[in-house]
């Protein structure tokens, strides 16, 4: 079903737009990492804290509510020395965060499980790439799609991130 193969085509380059954003991330991330090696070292830091303070919680040297909240200073300093360093080498603040093609959905399509702005977009690109479709594909518009038809629950393969 052709409405189908779009869908997944859909998903598809939203993915792909994850991808490349993450990837590009990560680039960023190994050149800083190159110039100001502490910053590594306080990501490594922010990393481990979570675990630390889950064992401390499991042996039962701290109460859940006491590990969150020193977490959560800790991980805040630990943001604070980061920025400190980034500016203090000339980047900008948010100059290790994903940067999205469309911020508000983080490249998913969805905000909080409805389609996003950018989906219709997305749809009108993935009928124009669908090969098959050949020249009627430029006559094709949005409404000869039935969106109610997709769903409208994320592709379920979103990572929770809350
Ligand atoms: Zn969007």
């Amino acid at each position: 079903m052709i409405q189908n193969s779009i869908y997944k085509e859909i998903s598809r380059n939203y993915e792909r737009l994850r991808m490349d954003a993450e990837n590009d991330r990560l680039s960023r991330q190994e050149e800083v990492y190159e110039k100001v090696p502490a910053i590594r070292g306080i990501d490594d830091e922010t990393a481990k804290t979570g675990i630390k303070m889950a064992k401390a919680v499991i042996n039962k040297e701290k109460t859940s509510e006491e590990a969150a909240a020193e977490a959560k200073a800790r991980i805040d300093a630990l943001k604070a020395e980061k920025q400190r360093l980034l500016a203090e080498n000339g980047y900008a603040p948010d100059y290790l965060e994903t940067k999205y093609t469309c911020g508000k959905c983080k490249d998913t399509g969805y905000i909080d499980g409805k389609k996003c702005g950018c989906f219709s977009q997305m749809l009108l690109n993935a009928v124009h790439e669908k090969s098959g479709l050949g020249a009627a594909a430029d006559n094709v518009s949005l409404a000869d799609f039935d969106l109610s038809l997709y769903s409208d629950k994320p592709y379920g393969n979103e990572l929770k991130t809350t």
